[in-house]
């Protein structure tokens, strides 16, 4: 493909192998967000700018250098969503959802940022995120992470932790600004271009560096906890206490910070080692000042948000999930005169076995080469539809893994002796498979 036509840089395709795997891992979450009680909102991937600006906040990242901001032919301002909890907000007060109730609501898509794409990093990447409305208690956060944990219990991931901290309200994290502040500019030669920007504007924000070169300056900065106010201490702690009652490890870390302005009090990450610099896999907190910013009545919330590519990379680093749900049985016909019969025997089966993976083989050819594609699929057996077995009302079934046996089945009985053939050891009918760990 010439290079006029290729991919933008840093999007993706996700080709038919690798989706699989997507559609397994979405499975898996979904469910468990069902489980919990949490309902899909489906939400636009275009949104006036302001809807992120506004919320997001306009000295961070996301909205300085990495929104795909554009004029719509009336002039409007639109931007790609970067993010999926500004929409989610501006979604639930638009249709009333946060009237006089609480919710628990889930979403799943495409995020946008023009970011400088590497393993981990995209211009394009997905997400699943849960967001819980109107709940003010530590016990919905408590939540939230007893969820996370199972997702990655559920998946078979072994190399995730979590980390936890509060950063208190916007009044109490006042004279916290001014500690970093005061600290960040004695130290002012050491500081990077983004740090110096943000030392005035927004100073938190250099607690979120990326840039490995300030991580020894981040590890000596003044830690939140002295700052907190007493509300927010105590929920921190009640938060601490459900956790270990509920036997989750985690691992306080007193510069854990968010890059969105709304986040207040409890804020989380779950990292892993093996990702390299990409290490957090899910970031979530509560943002108990967004609704009443956006002009709804004030309403507590929390929420997160799972990057699902560097989920997968890490389930492939850890060597999960990784078999692809290829076909079951595949269907070769002898002979061009029975078409119509081979489809029809497929359909049968399908009627008798839902979720069975049948390949029906068209296009014609030798039965040689069509029993050759079979086994290069993957099938675990070969339905043969010829002229002799149809005289005698039935098929030839092949096992294509094992013995490779190959005997007559009456087509009443062809179903009950397929589901027999690929119900031993290791073989699933269905798409069901679920956590395929392993
Ligand atoms: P990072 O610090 O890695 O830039 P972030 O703080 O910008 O992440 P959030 O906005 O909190 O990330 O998004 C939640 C999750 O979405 C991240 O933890 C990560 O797993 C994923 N994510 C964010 N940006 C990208 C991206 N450009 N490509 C792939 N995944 C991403
Ligand atoms: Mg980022």
């Amino acid at each position: 493909l010439t290079e006029q036509l290729r991919t933008v840089r840093g999007f993706r395709d996700i080709l038919p192998e690798e989706a699989s795997r997507w559609q397994r891992l979405e499975q898996v979450l979904r469910a468990i967000l069902e489980a919990y009680g949490y309902r899909e909102i489906r939400l636009p991937i275009l949104e006036l700018t302001e809807v992120f600006s506004r919320s997001i906040g306009e000295a961070t990242d996301i909205v300085e250098k990495e929104m795909y901001t554009f004029a719509d032919r009336n002039g409007d301002s639109l931007s790609l969503r970067p993010e999926g909890t500004a929409g989610c907000v501006r979604a639930a007060l638009q249709s009333g959802l946060l009237h006089n109730q609480v919710q628990r609501l889930w979403y799943c898509g495409p995020m946008f940022r023009h970011e400088r794409p590497q393993k981990g990093r995209y211009r394009q990447f997905n997400q699943i995120g849960a967001e819980a409305f109107g709940f003010d208690g530590p016990d919905i956060d408590a939540e939230l992470i007893l969820m996370n944990a199972r997702m990655w219990r559920m998946l078979g991931l072994r190399d995730v932790r979590l980390q936890l901290n509060n950063i208190g309200t916007p009044q109490s994290r006042g004279a916290y600004r001014r500690q970093l502040v005061d600290y960040f500019s004695a130290h002012r030669a050491a500081l990077d271009e983004d740090s110096l920007r943000r030392l005035e504007r927004n100073p938190m924000r250099i607690l979120d560096s990326k840039n490995p070169a300030m991580a020894g300056l981040i590890a000596q900065a003044p830690p939140i906890d002295d700052a907190l106010d007493a509300s927010s201490r105590g929920h921190f702690e009640e938060l601490q206490a459900m956790l270990a009652a509920n036997a989750v490890d985690f691992e306080i870390n007193p510069r854990l910070v968010r890059g969105f302005d709304y986040y207040t009090n409890t804020v989380f990450e779950w990292v892993t080692t093996a990702l390299g610099a990409q290490a957090t896999v899910c970031a979530g907190g509560r943002y108990d000042g967004l609704v009443e910013y956006f002009g709804g009545r004030p309403t507590p919330a929390i929420g997160f948000a799972i990057g699902l590519e560097r989920l997968l990379e890490l389930m492939a680093f850890e060597g999960i999930g990784g078999a692809a749900d290829g076909p079951q049985v595949y269907i070769a016909c002898a002979g061009e005169g029975h078409l119509a019969e081979a489809l029809r025997v497929a359909e049968a089966l399908r009627d008798a076995l839902p979720g069975l993976r049948i390949v029906t083989h068209c296009g014609g050819g030798s039965l040689k080469s069509q029993l050759r594609r079979a086994d290069r699929c993957g099938a675990a057996a070969a339905i043969i539809i010829g002229e002799a077995e149809l005289a005698a009302g039935s098929a030839s079934l092949k096992s294509l893994r094992g013995d490779g046996g190959q005997r007559a089945v009456g087509l009443s009985k062809l179903a009950r002796e397929v589901a027999q053939l690929l119900g031993g050891p290791g073989i699933e009918i269905g798409g069901e498979s679920g956590t395929a760990p392993g």
